[in-house]
């Protein structure tokens, strides 16, 4: 958990500098040359997503001042930069964003600050193209929900070293070396997660939603998601598309579906009046957090915490039959309390 306490440790450490979170650069000086910062000197990184912010504070550490743009319930597909997020754009020696078209109304102000010279770089620029999804409803439009998989938001954090480590080769090493645990911390949630999910039984398997965020993670833990709404919030959802989900949940006697944090509920409401109408009953069956994370200083206001929350409510709902801990965070309080009796049991050496 050495990840998430430090992230913890460099928030609070935040809030007592002055400069923070407004960045130190002056605008007049612009931002000082790549491989110019010492030891000492942090620059600015300016990040979109809770997702991403979470991402970036884990690998740059001590060596950089974290702005994120978006906060707890932003929807980041409808999220428009205000005038002091464009201000801080144009201020920040680095720029690191989600991409895959997610932050679909920030592009000309990403643009603008690239034009200035500011460095800017997509999380997800190095995934192998073969793991994108592109959805046959939304031509040449990428499917951006990539952290719902940890396995590839491991290989995101791979790709922050990478790029923070060219802009400062000073601390390249720190950069790679905390990718690879953050890399590691992933890939132990994905192995629990899929025990958890694993367990859930195979007509159960169905995951409805009010947006199209979950394929990456379905397509992870073998799940079937059905949405009112296709991979972006930008548009209103069809009648058509409403009246089809209604049809599968009344003929699979679906009996739950879940809301998300950033999106309208109402979407929803529709298509469990529609249900009813044919003598279905669909409950709700629990929150999930699709585009933006919890509140700050919450577990769900942090990256695997968030995807626990869901992971947790998912399995719960869809009647998982996994004996064992449904979060993930239960199995390493167990396993750390394991190896402390242990300790405390082992008879001494002389
Ligand atoms: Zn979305």
């Amino acid at each position: 958990m050495r990840g998430r306490a430090f992230t913890a440790i460099l928030a609070c450490a935040c809030l007592l500098l002055p400069g923070c979170p407004t960045g130190s650069i002056d605008p007049a000086q612009g931002p000082p040359e790549p491989g110019a910062t010492q030891a000492g000197s942090r620059y600015t990184i300016v990040t979109t997503t809770g997702m991403v912010t979470d991402l970036v504070r884990q690998i740059a550490g001590e060596h950089a001042e974290i702005v994120g743009l978006m906060g707890e319930g932003i929807d980041p597909h409808l999220y428009r930069p205000t005038t002091q997020d464009s201000a801080r754009l144009m201020q920040a020696d680095f720029v690191l964003y989600s991409g895959l078209k997610l932050e679909g109304q920030m592009g000309a102000a990403l643009e603008l600050a690239r034009k200035q010279g500011r460095q800017i770089v997509a999380v997800t620029d190095g995934l192998p193209p073969d793991e994108i999804r592109y959805p046959s409803g939304a031509v040449g439009h990428p499917d951006p929900h990539v952290w719902h998989d940890p396995v590839l938001w491991g290989e995101c954090a791979r790709r922050v070293a990478m790029a923070l480590g060219e802009y400062d080769p000073a601390n390249a090493t720190d950069y790679s070396r905390r990718a690879a645990e953050v890399h590691a911390e992933c890939t132990r949630f994905h192995e629990h997660a899929a025990q958890v999910l694993g367990a859930i039984p195979e007509q159960q398997r169905h995951l409805v939603t009010a947006h199209d965020a979950f394929e990456y993670f379905a397509r992870r833990y073998g799940l079937t998601v059905h949405s009112v709404q296709g991979i972006t919030t930008e548009s209103e959802p069809g009648l058509q598309d409403t009246n089809a989900l209604v049809d599968f949940l009344v003929d699979q006697k679906i009996p739950a579906l879940f809301v998300e944090t950033t999106v309208n509920p109402d979407h929803l409401k529709a298509v469990i009046e529609g249900a009813a109408a044919r003598d279905w009953e669909v409950s709700i069956g629990g929150t999930l957090y699709s585009d933006a994370m919890g509140a700050p200083g919450t577990r769900e206001g942090t990256y695997l915490g968030m995807l626990d929350h869901n992971v947790v409510t998912i399995a719960r709902e869809l009647g998982s039959t996994w004996e064992g801990p449904l979060s993930f965070f239960d199995v390493a309080e167990d396993s750390k309390m394991e190896t402390e009796n242990h300790t405390t049991a082992a008879p001494k050496l002389e």
